[in-house]
């Protein structure tokens, strides 16, 4: 028997032991953000950005984002109906309101066509998600912002690798953020981080990430705001694993080849795209397969049990589920593409431990119920 199937999990190497270790024993006294403040630099040079702050997790960093922005009662915020809470809830904690747009056929991502449709004279941000590691359409997102006056947010925590005609995921709008949660691709068990290239926008997020203090002098605020600092033993984790990113991003793009191979040949599915001059990086492989199969996700994935194998759903619509009635509005109906695509899709297993004949088996169970139908 082969070790268990996991849907999502770290790859973690005697180098984070030994960089984590170092932490614990020299990262105190003038050391006590020596790794968050190494970390915060080289990943914002990374993504070609000027400024970065290291959170507790990314929501924290999407909340900082918005509070920085000004964003409050009253406002709206544009993103896609299908995607993460955790892209969503940040905007009510500011008491403005999350206005859910459709997603794109192709790429799963917020349309532009629905964020034209959704702006008000009230909306004041956009949070583009790159669904799963999938890009958007920025050319069309990036022009539609600078014209409408809004405000962009790249909502990058499933897309760390991931290319728009060669620029990296984390450098499109005001400011991105990533999540280092112990399901994405690098990890700090819980982190997060904040990218931006607004100095202003910067200054503001460092003094909420830190109870408003005033610079300069000792337990003196000016303001109430937020505890959303980084410790330094999870920045050496991150660090320590930001210096293996190609090589995590790689499995995670030999994952979905393996999938590519081995479900080569079923008529009418798709799996993660890779538009030509993009790199897609896979945070996790995601099947959708057409409406001719007549197939809900949830009998999918009680048939795939049959077999021995756990896999998730494509995320739900977020205007699909009691958290989100008060502003589902009219999504159910304006959403189709959230709602038809959600319905026939699911996320297969993606665990940076995941081996080919783990994939080769899973597929073999994918290909037979496909077959019957
Ligand atoms: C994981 C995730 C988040 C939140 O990350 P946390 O670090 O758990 O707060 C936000 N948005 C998306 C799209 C995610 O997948």
């Amino acid at each position: 028997m082969t070790q268990k199937i996991y849907m999502a999990g770290p790859s973690i190497t005697e180098h984070e032991i030994k960089t984590v270790a170092d932490a614990m024993i020299n990262g105190w006294y003038e050391n006590a953000y020596d790794y968050v403040e190494k970390f915060e630099r080289e990943f914002a040079a990374h993504h070609d950005r000027k400024f970065a702050l290291m959170t507790p997790n990314c929501t924290a960093a999407l909340h900082l984002t918005l509070m920085g922005l000004g964003i409050k009662t009253g406002d709206e915020v544009i993103l896609p109906d299908c995607t993460w809470i955790a892209s969503a809830a940040p905007i009510t904690y500011t008491g403005a309101k999350p206005v859910l747009g459709d997603i794109d056929p192709v790429n799963w991502c917020l349309s532009p066509k629905s964020i034209l449709q959704k702006i008000t004279p009230a909306t004041k941000a956009v949070i583009m998600v790159d669904l799963y590691g999938n890009m958007p359409d920025y050319d069309q997102i990036l022009r539609i912002a600078q014209e409408r006056n809004l405000h962009l947010i790249e909502d990058a925590a499933e897309s760390l690798g991931s290319t728009y005609k060669g620029v990296r995921a984390g450098k499109f709008g005001i400011a991105s953020v990533f999540s280092f949660h112990r399901t994405k691709t690098l990890t700090t068990g819980e982190g997060g981080m904040l990218l931006t290239d607004s100095e202003e926008l910067f200054k503001r997020c460092k003094f909420l990430r830190d109870h408003g203090r005033k610079e300069g002098e000792m337990y003196f605020n000016t303001e109430v705001a937020y505890k959303y600092m980084p410790f330094n033993v999870q920045a050496a984790l991150g660090y320590a694993q930001f210096q293996r990113i190609d090589e995590l991003v790689g499995k995670k793009r030999q994952i979905l080849s393996w999938y590519q191979k081995y479900l080569n040949g079923i008529k009418d599915i798709c799996l993660n795209p890779e538009p030509d001059g993009g790199v897609n990086g896979v945070w996790c492989t995601t099947l959708v397969w057409g409406n001719r199969y007549q197939l809900h996700k949830k009998e999918f994935i009680k048939k795939m049990d049959t077999f021995g194998f756990a896999i998730r759903p494509f995320f739900y619509p977020l205007s699909s589920m009691p958290a989100f009635t008060k502003w589902a509005g009219e999504s159910a109906k304006t959403n189709t593409n959230a709602y038809d695509i959600s319905d026939r899709g699911v996320n297969l297993p993606s665990a940076l431990n995941i081996e080919e004949a783990q994939v080769k088996s899973l597929c073999e169970a994918i290909k037979k119920i496909l077959s019957h139908l």
